[in-house]
């Protein structure tokens, strides 16, 4: 995810790249050029994110495991925020950073307002949702052939040059 990250900060426009910066300068409160796991933990309390979320995501994002994000790791964090490859599972409400499932029907609706689950609350039912229609979020964007497939390959096809 982070050479993917990286290739989409080359290729933004000015104005992009300024935005990334000013991203990272409002959670490296410090000045010292890395982020920190308090100013991380500070940064995701005032966004709201549920507690169980920031160690998570932290250890996801800090990929050489020296305890800080540099910024190129925080470009990570902010295309993953950006690009929603950022979703909580709605029975348990852990961060989904693997394979996760979506109802189907939601997600057709409004891809941002999908409704997704962890694979163990969808195999042990922990959810209660109108619609039973559940895939595999890769599955799922291959799936739709339709527009969704077609920006999905539009932005790998992006991030390939
Ligand atoms: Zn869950
Ligand atoms: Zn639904």
């Amino acid at each position: 995810m982070r050479a993917a990250a990286m290739a989409h900060y080359t290729n933004m426009s000015d104005k992009k790249q300024k935005e990334v910066v000013k991203f990272f300068n409002s959670i490296e409160k410090s000045g010292d050029g890395d982020v920190s796991t308090e100013e991380f933990l500070d940064f995701v309390r005032k966004k709201g994110f549920k507690m169980e979320l920031p160690q998570n995501v932290f250890k996801l994002l800090d990929e050489n495991n020296n305890g800080t994000l540099s910024f190129e790791e925080c470009v990570t964090f902010f295309y993953m925020i950006t690009y929603k490859k950022f979703s909580f599972c709605k029975g348990c409400e852990i961060f989904l950073s693997g394979l996760h499932f979506v109802c189907v029907k939601c997600y057709k609706a409004d891809e941002e307002k999908s409704f997704d689950l962890c694979s163990s609350c969808y195999r042990n039912k922990n959810h209660s949702h109108e619609h039973t229609e559940f895939l595999d979020k890769d599955v799922l964007i291959i799936s739709q052939e339709g527009i969704v497939g077609k920006t999905f390959n539009a932005l790998n096809a992006k991030l390939k040059h």
